[in-house]
């Protein structure tokens, strides 16, 4: 049952991080206008069973009055919220509660703060403290996100073979994590990626939309587009067998999808991920309306989305 839609609110973001899923930067396109904001939540009563909204990115706080305007939104109509972010604008205690409160205030049920090594330098005075500090205050519920850069471990625990290097640190190989970090770590044959770890292709739970029309079940896989077809419709009609990418995925994992059409490559891959994104990027000019947008997988958008 789809309870969660989050909102890709921009993907443009106060950093430009070696792990993002989205490729987000400074100059990343698509960001969400008051109009398609408003499109969207007319859409979710049809859906019937979304309880809650996030607003994410990128970094959402660099368009606050529209996220602002979305809050006002989900208030209206009863949903919980919440919001992810890298904590960039939390430049002091008060500053933090500065800027959180007049979402405490809309109501805010939920604020997640990514806090590792990618987002902040060792000594710096932590912003996402003081973002987690402040949420407390207000009576928001807080935690922070924290992935660091990958490390090679030797496991010896229950599903790794004995003395077999895993990499550990958190991040998931898609997205720039692919093209900044995966060089020189070790990987395993493609076959051996038989699931999908993270994700709940056939019953998905939420999904993240974004100003492209994108209705991203992973990152860049789409259930298809929703200024084309409408978002309540797309959720209704989603049957993950008889779409060309995911039917794979949920059956044999990233392995199917690559066996299917013919992608794997005499190589190995870090993690399941790694494979699911390297095969998706070759199948991105055959199947548009579920994969992208192309910015997502490192390249440029045939047209200049804004
Ligand atoms: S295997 Fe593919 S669909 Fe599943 S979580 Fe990884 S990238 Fe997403």
């Amino acid at each position: 049952m789809l309870s969660g839609v989050h909102f890709i609110l921009t993907y443009m973001c106060s950093s430009e991080c070696d792990h993002c899923f989205v490729y987000g930067s400074p100059r990343a396109k698509g960001t969400f206008t008051l109009k398609q904001l408003k499109q969207v939540f007319a859409e979710l009563p049809r859906i019937g069973t979304i309880e809650s909204v996030y607003f994410e990115g990128g970094e959402p706080f660099l368009f606050y009055p529209l996220m602002v305007e979305g809050m006002k939104l989900a208030r209206e109509m009863g949903f919980k919220t919440g919001i992810v972010t890298n904590a960039y604008w939390a430049n002091s205690p008060k500053d933090a509660e500065l800027w959180l409160r007049p979402l405490s205030e809309l109501g805010l049920s939920d604020l997640s703060v990514s806090e590792d090594s990618f987002h902040s330098e060792e000594g710096e005075e932590s912003k996402a403290g003081y973002a987690v500090a402040a949420a407390k205050k207000l009576g928001i519920t807080s935690g922070s996100i924290c992935i660091e850069p990958p490390t090679v471990e030797v496991k010896e625990s229950r599903g790794h073979t004995k003395g077999e290097p895993i990499v550990g640190g958190g991040v998931k190989f898609r997205g720039r994590a692919v093209d900044s970090l995966a060089e020189g770590l070790p990987g395993k044959d493609w076959q051996d990626f038989t699931e999908c770890p993270d994700e709940d292709l056939k019953n998905p739970q939420r999904v993240h939309l974004d100003s492209f029309g994108n209705v991203h079940l992973c990152q860049g896989l789409s259930m298809g587009n929703m200024w084309e077809i409408p978002l309540s419709k797309l959720v209704h009609d989603y049957d993950c067998d008889s779409h060309p990418v995911c039917s794979g995925l949920a059956k044999g994992g990233p392995a199917k999808l690559a066996r299917e059409f013919d992608l794997a490559e005499d190589r190995d891959y870090i993690d399941a991920c790694h494979l699911c994104y390297l095969s998706r990027l070759k199948l991105l000019d055959r199947f548009p309306q579920y994969l992208g947008p192309k910015q997502v997988y490192g390249l440029k958008d045939d047209a200049d989305q804004s």
